[in-house]
């Protein structure tokens, strides 16, 4: 049975689930997705601070000061970031105080040093702009029993300094998925072979590596579990051995077209596995396997380069996203015009390398050249798949589609756009 790209994908996602949760330390959490809301223990800032340099004071005090009328008041003391204030603020006084230490008690404002002389002992003041400004209240950021961190967020570079900051030296993250990766194809070879390749006899087996590569930025853990040959013995010998068995999703590449030598559904069938799907109405990647070996769910990608790393997008990083506990796992499509009529043959969803240039705030969008899915350089001058609906056999020049972005190439500029 064929489904459409939608259908596969809900398909496909109704039978994956989030890891169970670990307990890491912080500083091995970053890039994992949190499993439990965090709670801060405390109050963070832990007392009402200064956010300038400058001097606490009763805002009574300061109300008339100008430039023709300054107010000047003595100096009880100076506080640095790190120390706390020894007295109070008395009315007519001031206590010099450095941005983040603690606001003395009685003081209400802080002036900024630029609106006074600097003074150690005695001090004038110039401007009453800051009157009852300048301090930051105890538990503005957080308040004791605030969630800090909700379950569900990628542990990003604000989320790991929040955490910190509400000590939280071990956390509960989803585990980060292993996923073996498995090319399959008698003519297949690694780099320590290089020279049959030469010889003209052999291929190199990239899709080892854009699968790997594709499953590292996904943020799984790619397990390389090599080549097996054309036929069905080292299949299965491969899919149930034991580096298999210690993965959380299996991926192959090859061998699940209609060729006299596909076996990976038949050796998948034998080993146990339910099958879920086999073909999904799109190009490239039309042959497309999905199921499940002993609970492990297992994606079975077609050979072709351009179509393994097309349908790894469309399907794999999902699952992989979803494994890692993330909560949207589809990634956001773009609006561009097409800089070029393009046509399809098939009522098929078509995914097209397109490059996206921003001209002015609007994104253009041209094919990288011929779409042949053996053509692994196209893919990589390509920073986006423009998607053809089955039902749009040609859109013209000018007209608007959508792509779905490749890494962070659509979305990058030369310059600051401000
Ligand atoms: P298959 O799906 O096994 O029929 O393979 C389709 C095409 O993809 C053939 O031209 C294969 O040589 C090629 N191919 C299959 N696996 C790989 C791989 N791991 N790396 C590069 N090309 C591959
Ligand atoms: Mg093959």
């Amino acid at each position: 049975m064929a489904f459409s790209v939608r259908e596969a994908s809900e398909r496909i996602l109704a039978a994956v689930t989030p890891l169970p949760p670990v307990a890491v330390p912080l500083r091995e959490s970053l890039g994992l997705v949190l499993a439990e809301d965090v709670v801060s223990p405390i109050e963070h800032p832990p007392w009402d601070n200064s956010s300038m340099d400058g001097y606490a004071v009763r805002a009574a005090d300061v109300a008339g000061a100008a430039k023709d009328a300054p107010v000047v008041l003595p100096v009880l003391e100076t506080v640095r970031a790190g120390q706390r204030p020894t007295r109070p603020v008395e009315g007519g006084t001031a206590i010099r105080i450095m941005t983040g230490a603690p606001v003395p008690d009685g003081a209400d404002s802080v002036i900024r040093v630029e609106d006074t002389d600097g003074g150690e002992t005695r001090v004038t003041i110039r401007d009453a702009r800051d009157a009852g400004r300048n301090v930051r209240p105890r538990g503005e950021d957080l308040r004791a029993g605030d969630i800090a961190v909700t379950a569900g967020s990628v542990i990003g570079p604000a989320q790991f300094g929040v955490l910190a900051s509400v000590g939280a030296a071990t956390v509960k993250v989803h585990r980060r998925p292993r996923v073996a990766v498995l090319a399959s194809g008698d003519e297949l070879v690694d780099l320590d072979r290089f020279d049959e390749v030469r010889r003209g006899d052999r291929i190199v087996t990239s899709n080892s590596y854009t699968i790997g590569a594709n499953v590292l930025g996904a943020g799984g853990e790619p397990v390389d579990l090599g080549i097996v040959r054309d036929d069905p013995g080292s299949y299965a010998e491969r899919m149930s051995g034991r580096g298999a068995r210690e993965c959380d999703l299996l991926i192959t590449s090859g061998g699940v077209s209609v060729g006299a030598f596909d076996f990976t559904k038949d050796v998948l069938k034998s080993l146990g596995a339910e099958l879920h799907l086999w073909r999904v109405l799109m190009r490239p990647g039309a042959p497309l396997g999905f199921g499940t070996l002993h609970g492990m769910p297992w994606l079975g990608l077609p050979g072709n380069p351009v179509s393994a790393m097309v349908t790894f997008e469309l399907f794999a990083r999902p699952v992989i996203r979803r494994l890692r506990g993330e909560r949207q796992v589809f990634k956001r499509t773009v609006e561009v015009r097409l800089r070029e009529d393009v046509s399809i043959a098939a009522p098929l969803t078509h995914f097209m390398r397109v490059i996206v240039e921003w001209d002015d705030g609007t994104a253009l969008a041209r094919l990288t050249g011929p779409q042949g899915s053996g053509l692994l350089t196209s893919m990589s001058r390509a920073n986006a798949l423009l998607i053809v609906p089955p039902d749009r056999t040609t859109i013209r020049a000018g007209e608007t589609a959508r792509v779905l972005p490749l890494g962070e190439g659509a979305l990058s500029a030369m310059h600051l756009e401000l």
